[in-house]
């Protein structure tokens, strides 16, 4: 097997999409963690990735032959305000390759260094951040929630100023392909309707090949992002999952979460958590996600206006069209998933109150999102046996839920609590636990709690004996307010 089968697709369209970015020499590249699964997957040589060669190229500094990384462009709106020049400041595209069931598949350096996109930035990530981004991103994908991957982290051997001087990491991760809203607003405010063009029959080659056959392909496109960015919307919605930074630039069109900066899961349920220190005005709260993403995608609708008819009247009444389906999607799914996390089958009207009967409940008790779920996935919780401390506060509503159930078909309490721990989890990466790892890494060069965290999570629906740490909500000293993206 040759190391790298690396194409780099992206270099077949016009110059103006990319540019290449020299390389930084790393002092002393260290492989942290190479994610030997997603190698195979990918048809990637593991042995080759950790040897000498492939972690200088995972450190972005060396390539071997062949490998002619790029950075590409794009714009967005960052916290509502408008910026036409983003980019890749410090990503190096290295290519992309097809697996065994024929998924094409980008492989990403995260932090290698400045690129002819860094404006002022240093182009470099930290250790922190990096392997927040490890752990999350991997937690995610075993969630089913669909995201970005991490292929291996490495140290550089630098050393990078931020509030203080911190370690240099590098993240190389894996997309379906790192084209956001923001590349095609990018186009858009130059008025490059050709642009435009090449970029979104590249998208819809990669992503929704089906639209290329729909009476029009780009209203098509259009209406697939926003169903696959409902449906994600939702699972995020589902497990507690704060992104932090939903601007423009950071929604990939293909429906994976992408960018992991001050993310975080919530630990005591609180429509209005924020994790992200410049979010001071709640933008990107818990709550506001579903608005948000849907702000994104009437972003990309208006990018996308000029391929839709000639008529401008025509192809804003279109997306219009578009637009509006997505509460409905993301409603859909969303209660899907909270009927199958209580255990409900059936679909009842009341159900949308009965659900927020249970999250003020959990307001206002504080109670554990995470573990709230879970401890509902109890057999003798089910039958009225039996109550957790977690559940405590929340007895009212769960006179009302046993009620619910007595009008489902009749499973088993011992099947029904088995099929609702399928879809809640026990094992999240808690905020207070990855601040815990990451100052192990940082400060004594200590990875045991990132390898279990990533152990446990790899399996988040199977409660492992003794590892009670994980599961407990952070003690009052070690709630975490704010996580910061370190760039
Ligand atoms: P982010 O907030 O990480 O999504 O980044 C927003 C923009 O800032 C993107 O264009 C990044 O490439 C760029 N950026 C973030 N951190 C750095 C950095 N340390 N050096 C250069 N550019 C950066
Ligand atoms: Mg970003």
């Amino acid at each position: 097997m040759a190391p790298l089968p690396f194409r780099q697709s992206y270099a077949a369209l016009p110059e103006r999409f990319y540019a290449n970015a020299p390389l930084s020499p790393a002092p002393a590249p260290k492989l942290i963690r190479l994610n030997y699964a997603l190698a195979e997957q990918l048809g990637l040589d593991a042995e080759w990735l950790a040897s000498p060669q492939g972690v200088a190229m995972l450190a972005g500094s060396a390539m071997p032959e062949g490998v002619d990384p790029l950075s590409t462009a794009y714009a967005g709106h960052q916290f509502g305000s408008f910026n036409p020049h983003l980019g890749d400041g410090r990503a190096l595209l290295l290519g992309d390759v097809q697996d065994a069931q024929g998924h094409v598949w980008e492989v990403q350096l995260k932090g290698s260094g400045p690129t002819p996109f860094s404006r002022r930035g240093d182009g470099r990530a930290v250790l922190g951040p990096v392997l927040r981004e490890y752990v999350v991103s991997e937690a995610m994908h075993a969630l089913g929630i669909p995201t970005t991957r991490a292929l291996a982290a490495v140290k550089t051997g630098m050393t990078v100023l931020r509030e203080t001087m911190l370690p240099g990491a590098v993240l190389a991760r894996v997309a379906s392909s790192h084209i956001r809203v923001g590349t095609f607003q990018y186009f858009a405010s130059r008025q490059d309707v050709a642009g435009l063009r090449i970029l979104a029959d590249f998208a819809i080659a990669r992503h929704y090949p089906q639209a290329a056959q729909a009476p029009m392909p780009y209203l098509a496109f259009l209406q697939q992002v926003i169903a696959a960015q409902a449906k994600l919307i939702a699972q995020w919605m589902l497990v507690g999952f704060i992104h932090g930074v939903m601007n423009t630039d950071n929604m990939a069109v293909s429906g994976e979460t992408i960018d992991y900066g001050p993310c975080a899961f919530m630990d005591q349920y609180d429509p209005n958590a924020v994790f992200s220190f410049i979010d001071e005005r709640g933008r990107y709260a818990f709550t506001n996600q579903p608005t948000i993403a849907l702000w994104n995608l009437t972003r990309l609708a208006e990018a996308l206006l000029p391929l839709f008819s000639e008529d401008e009247e025509e192809s804003v009444a279109l997306a219009g069209q578009a637009l509006e389906q997505f509460g409905g999607l993301f409603h859909g799914a969303y209660f899907a998933g909270l009927r199958a996390k209580l255990g409900l089958k059936t679909q009842q009207a009341e159900d949308e109150t009965f659900f927020h009967a249970l999250f003020a409940q959990m307001q206002e008790h504080q109670a554990d999102f995470t573990n709230t779920f879970r401890s509902l996935s109890d057999e003798r919780v089910i039958t009225g046996e039996y109550v957790s401390d977690t559940l405590n506060g929340l007895q009212p509503w769960l006179i009302q839920w046993r009620q619910r159930l007595t009008q489902e078909a009749e499973d088993a309490p011992a099947i029904r609590a088995e099929n609702m721990r399928h879809v809640n989890p026990c094992y999240i990466p808690r905020n207070h636990l990855i601040e815990a790892m990451i100052s192990a890494a940082v400060n004594n060069d200590d990875y045991t709690l990132f390898e279990e965290m990533l152990r446990l999570t790899a399996s988040p629906y199977t409660k492992q004996a003794g590892m009670m740490r994980y599961t407990q909500p952070p003690q009052p000293e070690e709630r975490v307010r704010y996580t910061f993206c370190g760039t």
